[in-house]
């Protein structure tokens, strides 16, 4: 099971703190994660492992997006900052369109990000 995070600059720090409090299902599930690049960074400094793409607004978004177009992410945890601008507007809208292309699980916030999670520990998702 391979969950994509992908956090808006406004948002990296709740992403650190979302995987830390669930530290123990990731472990439990063996959940293996993959990061747009800053994102993952401030996830490597909080002690995590972490694969790491380009940086979103590099391609991170896209690279994600083929992952998830071929079958090798299963879930995405995409905390996107409504209150901002972002360059990469396209990329960000194409990610979650392969995303319901595919049916991939994807949560824009945490609330949402934890009911999957939840999912995952009943074997109700994916
Ligand atoms: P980043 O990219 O993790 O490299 O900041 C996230 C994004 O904005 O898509």
């Amino acid at each position: 099971m391979k969950i994509a995070i992908i956090a808006h600059d406004g948002k990296k720090a709740d992403m650190v703190q979302f995987l830390t409090n669930h530290i123990d299902v990731l472990k439990k599930k063996e959940i293996q994660l993959v990061a747009t690049g800053t994102t993952g960074s401030h996830v490597e400094r909080a002690g995590l492992k972490v694969e790491r793409v380009l940086s979103g607004p590099l391609g991170g978004d896209a690279q994600i997006a083929t992952q998830c177009a071929t079958g090798d992410i299963h879930m995405v945890f995409f905390f996107r900052d409504p209150l901002d601008k972002h360059p990469h507007e396209p990329d960000i809208n194409m990610l979650m369109r392969i995303c319901d292309v595919h049916n991939v699980p994807l949560a824009t916030n945490p609330a949402s990000a934890e009911l999957l999670l939840k999912g995952l520990l009943a074997d109700a998702v994916v």
